[in-house]
């Protein structure tokens, strides 16, 4: 009984986040339902052989770990959670902790810690983020469960994590689901800054007729100013590859259709189910699905091939592309407001009281959303004054105000020139719809009530109205 944790399920990330641990100096007890993944991957790293503890069965696996055991899942979320739940589960102890460690529904992790509840055994939802290098040298960790757990887990998390000018990328963030629960929302503001992305290469490619080095060239620029992350940095990277096959740019040859696991989806479906507009998210999770019908596109390409354009409308000089850059920057200002409206939200609704500065502060580094923004979005949330929304910070206000004409400039110009934008007019919209102090519900309230009696509130009195609005007949 010698390992200080467990990790069971040994994929890409499950692997990775085993060596990680080792490499920290804890001992790792290793399972795997392929068990020779688990022999392999001590074998094949020498170096931390001592710190890896491969097990031919479930019940080596667990009674090769110190009490209180601690067991990492890192499998396929869904059905391979509760499967490997049911066959752990019956060798545990109170005080033991289950850590599903996967990009699980936070639905699931409710239901997951209401399960094993009174029976003395934890459960901690725990979002990782970074993909396979995160994973290896240090992701971003997104906690929830019991608070006590976690001041277990902290010594292990901790140096395992991304560390941020020395300061770990790991904390704990509210009861059952809320680590997964975040996780959710940074995947979504993730598939909205990647989409937001490939749009303004949209323009640059079909605006403005660049070659993908020509691009890669912009993105680096960009990325040495506020726009400086990791996104930003690999689409410069991406851009800049060659294929050697055919000594085409790398980009050109990828099709163009994006995948997705889901995560993304699980954003919008929570920030919907909690009235929240998250509509730059749901701009990026809509625009994968239409960039999945290839052929149907193709298709209508065919047909509209011949529509008049307005206008072409985009100009390759410097006073452009720095049009681009402050509009792509201000859209990302209002779809992280809208990823964090979402977890304020979230967190009144389900009582978890998320730490909205430490979030941010969490994803500085290892994450895939990582980059100088977060650090500005910690500074608001550090001045302690409640923040209503990003939006009506005053730092972001003085930016989002800044910057809106070029998103405006840049929004209209795609719309001319028939060039798609989905995310970035769904931000502009949105920052119009918010800053309006009249809007124009008051004309659906009308429709309500004339076709449902559904009442209205008046401006100028209190109370509930109905009106007796003239029939309409039909025909
Ligand atoms: P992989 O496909 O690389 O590995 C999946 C692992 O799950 C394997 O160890 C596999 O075992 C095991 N597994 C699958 N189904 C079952 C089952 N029914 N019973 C037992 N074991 C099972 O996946 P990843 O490592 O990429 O992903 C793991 C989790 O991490 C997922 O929830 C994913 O969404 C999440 N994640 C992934 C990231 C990434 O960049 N890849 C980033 C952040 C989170 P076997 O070897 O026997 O097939």
């Amino acid at each position: 009984k010698s390992a200080d944790i467990g990790v069971l399920g040994l994929g890409t990330m499950g692997a990775n986040l085993a060596l990680n641990i080792a490499e920290e100096g804890f001992r790792v007890a290793l399972h795997n339902r392929t068990t020779k993944k688990a022999f392999d991957l001590r074998d094949d790293n020498g170096e931390l052989a001592a710190n890896l503890l491969p097990t031919e069965t479930m019940e080596d696996f667990v009674a090769a770990l110190k009490s209180p055991r601690v067991v990492l899942f890192m499998v396929n979320a869904g059905a391979p959670v509760d499967e490997q739940i049911d066959l752990v589960l019956p060798l545990l102890s109170p005080g033991d902790i289950m850590i599903d460690a996967g990009n699980a529904d936070f639905n699931d992790t409710v239901r997951r810690t209401k399960r094993v509840q009174g029976t003395g055994i934890h459960f901690v939802g725990m979002g990782v983020s970074g993909g396979e290098l995160g994973a290896r040298h240090g992701p971003s960790i997104m906690v929830g469960g019991e608070e006590s757990v976690w001041q277990h887990l902290k010594p292990i998390l901790q140096p395992v994590a991304a560390q941020y000018h020395g300061e770990p990328c790991v904390a704990w963030l509210g009861t059952d689901g809320a680590g997964h629960f975040v996780k959710t929302i940074h995947n979504g503001i993730e598939y909205a800054d990647m989409q937001m992305i490939a749009e303004i290469y949209g323009i640059l490619r079909d605006g403005l007729g660049l070659q993908a080095s020509a691009m890669a060239a912009i993105f680096a620029d960009w990325n040495a100013r506020g726009l400086s992350s990791y996104l930003v940095e690999i689409t410069a990277a991406v851009l800049a590859e060659t294929d050697p096959g055919t000594d085409k740019p790398m980009v050109d040859v990828i099709l163009d259709e994006a995948g997705q696991k889901g995560t993304g989806r699980w954003a919008v479906i929570e920030a919907q189910k909690l009235g929240i507009g998250a509509t730059t998210l749901e701009a990026a999770v809509s625009a994968r699905g239409v960039s999945s019908r290839r052929a149907e596109r193709q298709s209508a390409a065919a047909l509209y091939d011949g529509v008049t354009l307005p206008a072409a409308g985009f100009g390759g000089d410097t006073a452009s592309l720095a049009e681009l850059e402050d509009a792509l920057e201000t859209a990302k200002i209002i779809a992280y407001a809208q990823g964090y409206a979402t977890m304020a939200e979230a967190s009144a609704n389900f009582g978890w009281n998320l730490p909205l500065g430490e979030i941010a502060r969490i994803w500085r580094a290892g994450c895939i959303i990582r980059s100088r923004f977060l650090d500005d979005i910690a500074k608001v949330y550090d001045t302690g004054e409640t923040v209503v929304n990003l939006l009506q910070a005053p730092s972001f206000v003085e930016r989002v105000a800044r910057g809106q004409a070029a998103l405006r400039q840049v929004v209209a110009k795609a719309a001319l020139a028939g060039i798609p934008t989905p995310a970035l007019s769904a931000a502009l919209a949105y920052f119009d719809d918010y800053r309006r102090a009249r809007g124009t519900a008051n004309l659906i309230q009308g429709q309500r009530d004339l076709f449902g009696a559904h009442t209205f509130r008046r401006l100028d009195k209190e109370g509930v109205f109905h009106h007796q609005w003239p029939a309409i007949q039909d025909g």
